[in-house]
């Protein structure tokens, strides 16, 4: 077995200029326009990792028998490289991406990649198109590390024994387009996200196919997110479609607890680490969709708010489902999640103590 891998560095002949980057910066919207390199790390069963490489960004040539495109042994990592006030370019708490990325792998009967190995890919990544970090204030550098079964063959009884890792990065404005604008979510009592026993908690592309219907379902009610609800009652919320939930009861916080069935969120662990340090008291435990609606009624529950590392921190305004419809406080952002986004993107962009060792210089 590999232990060390070392990568191999190919420029890109093709790189975009000066102007035209500067161009793409100016503008660069969410995961529509990627940079001039990507990471590519292959794996076979004997032989572990090997040809780890940093290369020119394009498209990739796979036989159309690839397992991934049939049964969809597929994983993926989300998180951003943010340059601080100082001109530092860091990312936030890149390990816990790494373990995430090694549960969902082992969920899904792939290989663990080594933490340093997918830390080290996306230092390497991000130091050669550093350039493509954005400076303007609120935008970052979004990081998608992957990975894919490329074993050629039908056969569906055992995994693929070949695999490949690769790590592309995104220039990235805010993700909602209307900013700290609260969003209208929607109860999906129709579709299921995740059922005990499945694969809810990893980061697998298969569990995002399965929500487009609910999503597309949302946005024909006029609402932004999904709300996801326990599979046997759709009754206890869950989390949304890209981003955990908060309850927030006066300086009191309540996250829906991790049950298998949700992802946990890198940003709700954070929140739930810095919370008490802004005077907030946190637990993580169930709330039923009627404890929502009636804590909104009586105003006990105060402001609902969304988190992840592509919506940050984003206030929930209002609430639709099949049969009910209400309003979060008076619909607008509230103090304690405007707080929780100032400190969480403070820490980020280097304005706030980095108490818990969370931001890696690259
Ligand atoms: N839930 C789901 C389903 C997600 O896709 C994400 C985004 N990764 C989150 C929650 C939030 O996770 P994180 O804070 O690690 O971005």
């Amino acid at each position: 077995m590999i232990t060390q891998l070392s990568f191999d560095l190919q420029r890109n002949p093709n790189a975009r200029g000066r102007d035209e980057r500067e161009r793409i910066l100016a503008n660069p919207g969410f995961g529509q326009i990627f940079t001039d390199h990507m990471v590519s790390i292959d794996f076979t069963e004997g032989q572990g990792w090997h040809d780890a490489r940093v290369e020119p960004y394009g498209p990739l040539v796979l036989d159309p028998a690839t397992s991934v495109f049939h049964y969809a042994q597929e994983l993926f990592e989300g998180l951003k490289a943010y340059r601080q006030a100082n001109g530092a370019i860091v990312a936030f708490r890149p390990f816990a991406n790494a373990a995430r990325f090694n549960r969902s792998a082992a969920r899904m009967a792939m290989p663990e990649l080594p933490e340093d190995t997918f830390v080290e890919s996306l230092e390497l990544l991000v130091q050669t198109d550093r350039d493509w970090v954005p400076t303007t204030e609120g935008h970052s550098l979004y990081l998608r590390p992957f990975m894919v079964a490329t074993q050629v063959g039908l056969g569906v009884n055992y995994p693929s024994k070949t695999y490949r890792y690769m790590a592309i990065a995104s220039p990235a404005a805010s993700y909602f387009a209307g900013g700290v604008k609260p969003v209208k979510v929607w109860l999906s009592t129709e579709y299921t996200r995740a059922a005990p026993g499945g694969t809810g908690f990893a980061k697998c592309g298969g569990n995002y196919a399965a929500a487009f219907v609910a999503q597309r379902q949302a946005v024909e009610q006029g609402c932004d997110q999904v709300v996801w609800l326990d599979a046997y009652e759709h009754r206890f919320v869950e989390e949304m479609g890209g981003m955990n939930l908060f309850f927030v009861y006066g300086d009191r916080l309540l996250t829906p607890e991790l049950t298998g069935t949700l992802l946990p969120g890198i940003t709700r662990d954070s929140i739930l680490t810095f919370a008490a340090e802004l005077g907030l008291t946190v637990a993580e435990g169930k709330i039923s969709i009627e404890e929502w609606q009636r804590g909104c009624a009586s105003g006990e529950l105060t402001e609902v708010f969304a988190c992840g590392t592509a919506a940050v921190v984003t206030p929930v305004g209002s609430v639709k489902g099949a049969d009910r419809e209400w309003t979060v406080g008076d619909g607008n952002p509230g103090p304690v999640t405007l707080k929780i986004r100032e400190e969480l993107m403070g820490i980020q962009y280097g304005t706030r103590p980095d108490n818990h060792g969370w931001v890696h210089k690259i």
